[in-house]
């Protein structure tokens, strides 16, 4: 099977190194799709990280991230604007597929969800021109509901979307399993991204039982609960061909060494996360 639909995001494999570092283990595995973070990027510099992505033909299925535009004062959210301007910048120089925006929570101290969420509303609005500009597609991920404090307020697929189209050309949604496979509303939403174009990127991992830290202990696919065969179907159904983009946070994944992991992710993609894949193990 052809590994040209699976991309790395680089949180998965951060024990790897550097930009080139992570860009070589990837090849090595005969990956070529990924998903840098601005640090990542950053240090290696935004030349040299486009350079490598030039000269390795690699296809580029997001860069992490934007966002975090909720801030208790006017000083705060300009700088946040700022800040975005340059990921725009960068995923354009990368010729990235989108930009991921994890959108901010609640300021700090603050109780005003909808005004938190106000206020990540009107800095898309405000980035947006300069996103259409450069080209960059703004990918508006919604996060598992525990994050709506800290990460996101945005956290439902059917929320996001209202958003978007609220927002208009140039936005749509990166579909992570982690945050969205309880949502009764999936199949619908999904659909309807579907059809409007919104699906930018489609991420994954699995949900393990019991899941003993919500931020760094996501699952390997075909460890935990999500039925990930199905869940590719779905996408697919709804028009997404697109690469899914595997992104683990995981203290256990992170402490092995990279090519284990990715030896591992590359085995999972074949067996687990193919449409029918599990009713194929199961028959
Ligand atoms: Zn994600």
């Amino acid at each position: 099977m052809s590994l040209e639909n699976l991309s790395i995001n680089f949180a998965t494999v951060r024990q790897a190194g550097t930009f080139a570092e992570i860009v070589d283990a990837c090849l090595r595995h005969g990956i070529t799709a990924i998903s840098p973070w601005r640090e990542h990027v950053n240090a290696a510099g935004i030349e040299e990280a486009a350079r490598i992505v030039a000269a390795n033909g690699l296809r580029v299925t997001g860069h992490c991230r934007g966002g975090f535009f909720p801030a208790s004062d006017e000083a705060g959210r300009r700088a946040a604007i700022d800040d975005n301007r340059r990921a725009i910048d960068e995923a354009a120089a990368l010729g990235a597929s989108c930009l991921v925006m994890v959108v901010g929570g609640l300021p700090n101290g603050s109780r005003d969800l909808p005004g938190a969420r106000q206020m990540v509303e009107d800095g898309l609005a405000e980035i947006l021109p300069y996103a259409r500009q450069r080209n960059v597609k703004l990918a508006l991920e919604p996060l598992h509901p525990f994050y709506a404090a800290e990460r996101a307020c945005l956290n439902m697929l059917g929320q996001s979307l209202d958003l978007c189209d609220r927002l208009g050309e140039g936005t749509g949604v990166a579909i992570d399993v982690y945050h969205v496979w309880w949502d009764p509303d999936l199949e619908k939403q999904v659909a309807r991204a579907g059809r409007n174009g919104q699906i930018l990127a489609h991420h994954i991992c699995d949900w393990l039982v019991p899941t003993t830290d919500p931020l760094n202990d996501r699952g390997m696919m075909g460890d935990g609960i999500v039925d990930l065969g199905r869940f590719r179907a779905m996408i697919e159904q709804a028009g997404f061909a697109g690469p899914q983009e595997v992104e683990i946070f995981s203290h256990r994944w992170q402490a092995r060494p990279v090519d284990e992991v990715l030896a591992t992710i590359v085995e999972r993609y074949r067996t687990v996360c193919q449409p029918g894949a599990v009713a194929a193990a199961a028959a």
